[in-house]
């Protein structure tokens, strides 16, 4: 007796051809773009020692409270599938020395992994491609960033995108709007949800961004972190929305979006769109002068980003992913033609020409089926009559129009064929 097949686990997903061309698409526009703008590759482990994430996203934040996939591994220690990029790019950038590197900006793409409940759309390893910028504190940083960002959905065709900017003070403005944020809300304790009132002991940034009504209207005249920013903090801001009007990027001023954690600081950006429904962050980021330090290096002033991978698939429109090169389909009658073929089937793939050849011992109706479906334009037809002639028929798929080409010079007279198309 056979035993149940294997599925994927629940919040996992393949991805199939039809599906993924447009993934590898949006890979090699990612590494295009960001190559462009001056940012180097870099790959980290997808594995941490746990503790790399409950000191950079937080102990008391949910994603490592709840979210993260960790385990003991056969040695004992506690290990965390990664549930976002930033954390590992500056451990590893600490590790190896990058503060001594010329190289201040980086870009990856991977799997992350949270362990969220399973909803609609809600995957448990989903992907993104983030940036950061290690080392620099100038606004017009920032700037870049968010052009990058900008440039990138534009060249994958996704409109209708808007891009929010706000932002959080640093460690000389914060604790104070802190303190008058904490007792606006402690005057409002009746209005705020059950996460909310948590949230505004432990971290009363994160109460702005609620998504539940009342909380929304508890907060909508809730002091801002902009309303109290130091001069630097102001100064800095002005910076980047005057970059981004040099640059003619549009963008709108949020008040209310917020990063929780400490190291955030100054600048902090989402790129949204209302097509997926209620409005959704396809990208978010900011400057986090202070996570290098968190994580035991040098105060270090940083800024970067991730967008996710799933939402951009989403929102873009199939048509733009370019098709694959028109198929040339071999069709090879019995096992002579076969043999003959094999040789030019290769020299045309190292050629560049996608190429399939089909089975010597099937019929030709059943060969040009194959080709069909397979979508080929063109197929390339030998049988003994062929050889005996030194000749091979090619015909066009779409028309049936058939040529006679000569078998010795076939890979150059396909090759100056399909270059006439
Ligand atoms: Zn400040
Ligand atoms: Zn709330």
């Amino acid at each position: 007796m056979g035993s149940q097949p294997f599925s994927a686990l629940r919040g996992f997903k393949d991805l199939l051809p039809g599906e993924a061309e447009k993934w590898v698409w949006i890979e090699s526009v990612a590494r295009e773009t960001f190559s462009a703008f001056g940012f180097a590759p870099i790959r980290t482990a997808i594995l941490e020692t746990s503790e790399l994430f409950t000191r950079s996203i937080g102990a008391t934040s949910d994603i490592v409270e709840k979210e993260t996939y960790t385990f003991d591994d056969w040695d004992g220690r506690k290990v965390s599938l990664r549930p976002e990029g930033t954390a590992s790019v500056v451990r590893a950038w600490l590790e190896h020395g990058l503060v001594n590197g010329v190289q201040r900006k980086f870009y990856y793409l991977g799997p992350m992994f949270r362990h969220e409940r399973p909803q609609a759309g809600r995957l448990r390893q989903f992907h993104q491609i983030g940036a950061e910028v290690i080392g620099e504190a100038a606004p017009r940083h920032d700037v870049e960033m968010l052009s990058l960002l900008c440039d990138f959905t534009a060249r994958l065709g996704i409109g209708g995108l808007t891009l929010e900017i706000n932002t959080l003070g640093c460690p000389h403005c914060r604790p104070p709007y802190r303190t008058a944020l904490q007792r606006y809300l402690s005057e409002r304790q009746a209005d705020l949800c059950e996460d909310c009132l948590r949230r505004s002991a432990v971290n009363p940034l994160r109460v702005l961004d609620c998504k539940k009504e009342g909380c929304r209207k508890a907060v909508a005249d809730a002091p801002c972190p902009v309303d109290h920013a130091c001069g630097a903090c102001g100064d800095h801001f002005k910076a980047v929305c005057d970059g981004l009007t040099d640059l003619g990027l549009a963008y709108c001023l949020n008040p209310k979006l917020v990063r929780g954690l400490d190291y955030y600081t100054k600048t902090a950006f989402e790129l949204t769109s209302t097509a997926l429904g209620a409005q959704s962050a396809v990208a978010a980021g900011g400057r986090y002068d202070g996570l290098v330090e968190t994580l035991g290096g040098p105060p270090t002033p940083a800024v970067g980003f991730a967008i996710g991978m799933e939402r951009l698939a989403l929102l873009m429109s199939p048509d733009v992913v370019p098709r694959p090169a028109p198929l040339l389909f071999i069709v090879p009658l019995g096992a002579a033609a076969g043999r003959l073929l094999s040789p030019a089937l290769f020299q045309l793939r190292q050629k560049n020409v996608r190429c399939e050849m089909g089975d010597e011992a099937a019929k030709l109706s059943a060969q040009l089926k194959r080709a069909d479906r397979l979508g080929a334009a063109h197929a390339l037809i030998v049988g003994d009559a062929e050889i005996a002639q030194n000749s091979a028929i090619l015909r066009n798929m779409t028309t049936k129009a058939q040529q006679t080409l000569s078998l010795s010079t076939l890979a150059d007279e396909i090759l100056s064929h399909l270059a006439g198309r």
